[in-house]
């Protein structure tokens, strides 16, 4: 059905829209014909379908707003030629690995890592490792930020706040699983360089700001979940403070060689921590974070 365009159409892109309003089936998507003559432009509503070919914010979205909202999403999504390599990145990389979040599987299969990292490491894009991504910072391995991000569990209302934007790679990914998300970068080069791949892309619910993002982002709390993106030596008191009661933040915590990721969800004004993946970031700096002369 989906490879055979009608006449004078060509089809381009399938396009899913997933819209998560509550009591919306979780797998039912809009899919939509779009023209090359007109990129990004839909053209027709063709159907209904199980595959996930391109998620929405889930702020709600007439058909209208779609077009609207998404154009240089959609823009960036017809033309892609790395959907197959994304594709398999999300099969062999995090699928394979355990991470069965179906909302989390989309998302990594739908944000275009390869617009985020330096364009010189564009064709490494989809490998199984960490990218360098300028003043000696590090875009996350694709498996480290789908199993954060799931680890978020995530149900489409919650504000985040992401700590360590970098490239604003993972605040993509938190984008399209969330209402609204808060990132906070220390260095000013990198917050700009973000800020500008996700006006870019389209991705609207995301706000970037600089600075020590230790210290949270107290204008916005309280946060259904919190990502911390560098490694930290401790949890950061105020970010324990900032999430909202039941709220769930997963940050790397160790010595600045080698951490594990924690997993912490706050009941009340307590709160249980579960260590999981051990990995390696680049250091949390600032004042709940590493100080420069304890770093090797
Ligand atoms: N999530 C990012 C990768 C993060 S790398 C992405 O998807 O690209 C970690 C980032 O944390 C670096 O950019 C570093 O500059 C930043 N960082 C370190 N200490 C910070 C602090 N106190 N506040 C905010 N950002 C910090």
């Amino acid at each position: 059905m989906w490879n055979t365009p009608a006449p004078g159409y060509s089809l381009v892109a399938r396009v899913t829209v997933r819209r998560c309003n509550p009591g919306d089936a979780p797998e039912l998507g809009l899919v939509f014909r779009c023209d090359r003559t007109s990129p990004g432009a839909i053209v027709e509503g063709i159907g209904y379908t199980k595959h996930i070919a391109l998620m929405l914010p889930p702020n709600g979205h007439s058909g209208r707003d779609v077009t609207d909202a998404t154009r240089p999403w959609l823009d960036s999504m017809i033309d892609d030629p790395y959907v197959e390599l994304r594709r398999a990145m999300v099969d062999a990389q995090i699928r394979r690995r355990g991470i069965a979040d179906e909302r989390v599987l989309a998302a990594m299969e739908n944000v275009p890592r390869h617009e985020f990292v330096p364009p010189q490491y564009k064709s490494k894009a989809y490998q199984d490792e960490p990218l360098p991504i300028g003043g000696g910072q590090t875009i996350s391995q694709p498996y480290i930020a789908a199993a954060m991000t799931a680890a978020l569990r995530l149900g489409g209302r919650e504000t985040v706040l992401e700590i360590g934007t970098g490239c604003g790679y993972q605040a993509a990914v938190l984008s399209l699983l969330a209402q609204k998300v808060f990132t906070v970068e220390w260095r000013a080069e990198l917050a700009r360089g973000a800020e500008e791949n996700l006006q870019r892309l389209g991705f609207r619910n995301v706000q970037v700001g600089c600075g020590d993002g230790s210290l949270g982002l107290a204008e916005f709390a309280p946060y259904g979940a919190i990502l911390v993106a560098a490694a930290a030596p401790a949890l950061p008191a105020p970010l324990l403070e900032q999430l909202d009661e039941g709220g769930r933040m997963i940050a790397p915590v160790g010595r600045e060689e080698h951490q594990h990721l924690l997993l912490v969800t706050k009941t009340g004004s307590t709160w249980s921590t579960e260590k999981r993946d051990s990995c390696r970031f680049v250091p949390l700096l600032g004042q709940h974070g590493w100080k420069p002369w304890e770093l090797l």
